[in-house]
């Protein structure tokens, strides 16, 4: 124990190991009898104990990254839920975007970005997934081909990896971790699964990298609509699947700069991120699939089949016909099954959007159909 508390005490010494090269054997040895055996005799270990590991440990390195074989056993653990699922992963900035630098210069933003990214690709194929990623590399790719080359693939879930920095450029102290879904909750493009998936991925990177979730929620995730009103990110605007952007940490954080310059730091990030996602698909969220269409008297029925591991609660259950939400008389639920009366919808073309919670709290998968009018 002495041995080890007295390693951990010297590469902590601001004179650091080159300016012990400089003092000869003799010296040392004066300097040991003169301030070391007195110190044993009074003190024991316990002044070098008070002056070691909490002053210099940046991070704890989560227990399944210290061992090959636990970190084998949490992808099995995560397979069955992630296998076959298909992500997109997309590194912010990179190539001609590099100007989001630390305060010392220690790492740029465009570089941690795709480092936590390639963890976390790892992390996933090994768990059976399937990754795109919008660069594997320090290249620019412009903001709307990001969404251009996600929404040519067959993913179906978008995660957008960035770090943080605050409204004001001075502020070195500020730092949280947070997750961003689109809109907010009374706008139709809202979906509440994103939120989902954003309180899962932000409460296991808070959890893994020792940092607090952001204060504009007490979960940490965040409206993008909070930023940018009306609009929210671009990435998140533009994609057409599940989507949810992640800030890890703050870049521009004085202690946080020393961490992201680690890459067992960064592999930690991809971790947290990766048990979030497993976590979430683990609890399965709910799905609609549409059962058959049916037209009688001039009124179109949908029945609409719910695979939910949990009770559907009634009282969540909203339905959009052409962006306007229905009575709650139009649609009734039993077991599994809902029934909606769309009345002559078939008429014209028409959209259906259903939305929902479970009994554990989760949001079905985005469930959107377009019905097109019947020729007769
Ligand atoms: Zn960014």
């Amino acid at each position: 124990m002495n041995f080890l508390t007295s390693k951990m005490y010297m590469s902590c010494s601001p004179f650091g190991n080159g300016s012990l090269r400089f003092v000869n054997r003799t010296l040392s040895s004066l300097i040991l009898v003169v301030f070391a055996v007195p110190g044993l005799f009074f003190t024991g270990c316990t002044t070098i104990t008070q002056d070691t590991s909490s002053s210099c440990k940046l991070f704890d390195v989560p227990p399944e990254l210290t061992s090959e074989a636990l970190k084998d056993s949490a992808f099995v653990f995560y397979s069955p839920a992630l296998k076959g699922k298909k992500f997109f992963l997309d590194p912010g900035h990179g190539g001609d975007d590099r100007k989001n630098k630390s305060p010392n210069g220690l790492v740029t933003e465009a570089d941690i970005n795709l480092k936590v990214s390639l963890y976390l690709r790892d992390f996933l194929q090994r768990s059976g997934a399937i990754v795109y990623m919008s660069r594997e590399k320090d290249q620019t790719v412009e903001l709307k081909e990001r969404t251009n080359i996600a929404n040519k693939t067959d993913a179906d879930y978008f995660i957008s990896i960035h770090h943080n920095a605050p409204g004001k450029p001075s502020d070195r102290f500020t730092n949280y971790a947070s997750t961003y879904y689109h809109a907010t909750e009374d706008d139709y493009e809202h979906h509440p699964s994103n939120r989902d998936l954003a309180r899962y991925i932000n409460r296991d990177l808070a959890f893994n990298t020792g940092t607090p979730a952001g204060l504009a929620s007490f979960d940490g995730t965040i409206s993008d609509y909070l930023i940018y009103p009306g609009d929210g990110f671009s990435v998140l605007r533009n994609i057409n699947i599940p989507a949810v952007l992640v800030e890890c940490t703050f870049f521009t954080n004085l202690n946080e700069e020393l961490r992201l310059a680690d890459t067992m730091y960064n592999m930690t990030e991809a971790w947290g991120i990766y048990k979030g996602i497993g976590k979430y698909f683990r609890a399965t969220p709910p799905t609609v699939s549409l059962k058959n269409k049916t037209t009688k008297k001039g009124n179109m029925q949908l029945k609409l089949e719910i695979n939910s591991k949990q009770p559907v609660l009634r009282h969540t259950i909203k339905i959009f016909c052409n962006k306007t939400l229905l009575s709650e008389d139009s649609f009734s639920l039993d077991k599994n099954i809902l029934t909606v009366d769309l009345g002559d919808a078939y008429k014209r073309e028409t959209e259906v959007k259903v939305i929902f919670s479970n009994k554990a709290g989760l949001s079905n998968l985005p469930f959107k159909l377009l019905l097109t009018p019947e020729v007769n």
